[in-house]
């Protein structure tokens, strides 16, 4: 038999529940310019894990498109968040309040102290803001200087390290990407081969490529940290922005870890 033939099964993979993974593609007026974000939701019979809440004020939208998916609300057990941009956290309050406090924050142990608010938001700093506001039409400035000026704080109940496996939907691999934030990660679920990748990795025009280099205040440490994916037997990646990739997903990595 040929090595490429031959495929091991393990007992592991046997004894898995199936798990249902959407990648839920949201459009949302962003200060009157449309971003296209996709949230990944994650569920099995012991509940659902949605990755990434989407920006502040589309807690409905969200919720629409969550319900669509598992019909309940009440089936998410935790949220886990791949950093701690505002597009990423937005709805995180909204969500904890929804559930009545029955729901679990993951986040990387060096996203913690920003999420928190014991340490300011890594990247909305007064010059970020400002040029964001500048860079918005007139009528939606006021409106984004408060809102990036008060980004969501919330306990994280869980911090997470690199290299863990997290319990749940046969296993999450979690790998820590640093430089687009302190804490970014990537997050592997094996039994799928699919790389939940948040920012780390985008989709421009059909694309693949690394972090958006002006969103991302160490591009060196980013840049590296490509590298900590090439071990991975990945078949499928989802990019927060971009949506889903399939097209030799390992191979077109180990090009961009290269660069
Ligand atoms: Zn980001």
């Amino acid at each position: 038999m040929r090595g490429s033939e031959y495929r091991v099964i393990s007992p592991y993979a046997i004894m898995q529940k199936p798990v249902h993974v959407s990648a839920l593609p949201l459009d949302v007026d962003v200060f009157g310019t449309i971003s296209k974000i996709h949230p990944v939701l994650l569920w099995d019979e012991n509940g659902a894990t949605l990755i990434d809440t989407g920006y502040p004020g589309i807690f409905a939208q969200l919720k629409q498109a969550l319900e669509q998916k598992i019909h309940s609300f009440n089936r998410i057990k935790r949220i886990i968040l791949t950093h701690q941009d505002w597009d990423h956290i937005g709805t995180v309050p909204d969500i904890h309040q929804a559930l009545n406090g029955q729901v679990a924050i993951y986040a990387h142990a060096a996203e913690k102290p920003y999420l928190e608010g014991r340490l300011p938001h890594y990247k909305l700093t007064p010059e970020r803001i400002a040029k964001r506001v500048a860079a918005t039409p007139e009528i939606w400035r006021e409106k984004a200087r408060s809102t990036l000026s008060n980004p969501p704080r919330f306990t994280v109940d869980y911090a997470m390290t690199d290299g863990e496996i997290l319990p749940f939907h046969g296993g999450i691999e979690v790998i820590h990407v640093p430089g687009h934030t302190p804490g970014n990660i990537c997050l592997y679920v094996r039994s799928e081969r699919l790389l939940i990748a948040g920012d780390q990795l985008r989709l421009d025009n059909g694309t693949l490529v690394g972090p958006a280099p002006e969103h991302t205040p160490d591009m060196i440490t980013a840049q590296q940290s490509l590298k900590k994916l090439i071990r991975f037997d990945i078949d499928r990646i989802i990019c927060y922005h971009g949506g889903t990739y399939t097209a030799h997903a390992a191979s077109k990595i180990a090009e961009l870890a290269s660069l």
